[in-house]
């Protein structure tokens, strides 16, 4: 079978090319490969050879010694990356993840064997002809994804490879074949000795693609989930039988941090033993905190519209809705709107879109959310009066921000002053 090369995959011909004229083996192999056959834009182009990786860094001189152990070479050609692989064999994997015996091979099939489904382990020449010994394009035909070898020996080896497996399933939506979806739920159990970092990231990939439902319900179905090394945050309430086979019920937002959110809000999640749950996964405090405080909002501003919605008068909500963004800022507001309109809940007759749109109005157009926005400072409210600083300046400010917010005061110098002034007398008598 011959394939037309892809652009990217045209500018590293030079590259197979010298390796080829030096008398080695040189094809693209793995995730590019398959990316080209299924039609998709390509990540990363991975080149494998049978030139020893002291051999590459010759022919290479503008090269980085990156995975040398693992005879892994990075190429630079006219501003490009490349990894460029010594064909292997991997043995002993240590902890069902790491293989502690790499072996540099000759042959390209030693080299697709040791790669985990039959997608993933097709090679193509600088013409463009396919290698395929484990029957990767009749899969893809299939649409079916399957172990390269023994399911059970190979997610014995790298336990990864279960969550890699429902990753591309899911994003392709693929059927995961008989024996390997068997081995998966025999050996589920191995996913607690995976870094929760790889877990993450192969959870962003799959939430990331088409169809993060379907990864969703395979992760739900093959009880994977429940093997992380660290479990995460169910309602237990409701979500007794199976979380995540009950995938949320409108449609995906874009952002992947607001699919996050739209997940743990569907399974009723606590903020804090998510955000607790997802620092396990290196996304960074910000991602972390932009995901949690999503879920927090959310659950209060739930709460609000059923409040209005039994009060029927429209101030309570404005008024409610001011509160929420002193309380959690600006951008969670929008976030909030965002997923709301994108999920389809701006349908809801509680909650139009309309409605919802009157809500971000007010969040852009709230000119004053935190002291830093007042017309005045801590300096000027000590200004007015004989009272020694202390923690009632900031509480002070804090009062105004509200006040402000609400519209009941000017945010203007004099009228804060004056507001201050009446506040701290007050408090005296
Ligand atoms: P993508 O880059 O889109 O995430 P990919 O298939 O390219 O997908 P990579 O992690 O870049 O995934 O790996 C490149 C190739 O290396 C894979 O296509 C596969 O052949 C092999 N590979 C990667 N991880 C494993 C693993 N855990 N076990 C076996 N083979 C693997
Ligand atoms: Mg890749």
């Amino acid at each position: 079978m011959k394939m037309e090369l892809d652009k990217r995959m045209a500018e590293a011909v030079p590259i197979l090319r010298r390796l080829n004229e030096a008398g080695y083996e040189a094809y693209f192999v793995g995730g590019c490969v398959r990316d080209l056959l299924m039609g998709r834009r390509l990540s990363d182009v991975d080149i494998a050879t049978s030139a020893q990786p002291d051999s590459v860094m010759e022919l290479f001189p503008r090269c980085v010694p990156t995975g040398l152990r693992h005879g892994t070479v990075t190429v630079l050609e006219e501003g490009k990356a490349y990894e460029i692989t010594t064909f292997r064999e991997e043995s002993e994997y240590e902890q069902h993840r790491r293989p502690q015996a790499v072996r540099f091979i000759q042959n390209l099939e030693g080299d697709l064997l040791r790669r985990d489904f039959t997608i993933n382990a097709m090679a193509m020449d600088v013409n463009g002809e396919i290698k395929d010994p484990f029957g990767g394009v009749a899969d893809m035909e299939r649409r079916i994804l399957r172990c390269v070898g023994d399911p059970d020996a190979r997610l014995q080896e790298d336990a990864l490879r279960m969550l890699r497996g429902i990753r591309f399933a899911s994003m392709f939506g693929y059927s995961i074949s008989y024996s390997t979806w068997k081995a998966m739920l025999r050996h589920r159990n191995l996913l607690s000795f995976i870094a929760m970092e790889r877990v993450g990231s192969e959870l962003d990939k799959m939430l990331s693609g088409t169809l993060p439902a379907a990864g969703l319900t395979l992760l739900g179905r093959s009880g994977l989930w429940r093997h992380f090394k660290q479990v995460p945050p169910l309602n237990r309430s409701i979500c007794a039988a199976e979380p995540f086979g009950n995938q949320p019920a409108g449609t995906w937002p874009a952002a992947l941090d607001l699919r996050w959110a739209y997940i743990w809000i569907s399974l009723m999640a606590d903020h804090e033993e998510l955000r607790k749950w997802l620092l396990h996964f290196n996304f960074g405090k910000q991602r972390v905190e932009r995901i949690a405080a999503l879920v927090h909002m959310n659950a209060a501003a739930v709460e609000l519209i059923d409040r209005s919605a039994a009060s029927q008068t429209g101030a309570v909500y404005l008024d409610g809705w001011i509160d929420l963004l002193l309380r959690f800022g600006r951008q969670t507001a929008m976030d909030w709107i965002e997923l709301k309109i994108e999920t389809g809940e701006g349908l809801l007759p509680a909650m139009t879109t309309e409605k919802l749109s009157e809500l971000r109005r007010t969040a852009e157009e709230l000119s004053v959310l935190s002291p830093a926005d007042l017309a005045i400072g801590g300096d000027d409210v000590k200004a007015v009066t004989d009272k020694p600083a202390g923690p009632w300046i900031r509480r002070l400010l804090g009062e105004l921000v509200r006040a402000c917010a609400h519209g009941q005061i000017p945010n203007t110098k004099e009228a804060l002053l004056s507001e201050a002034a009446i506040r701290i007398e007050k408090e005296q008598t």
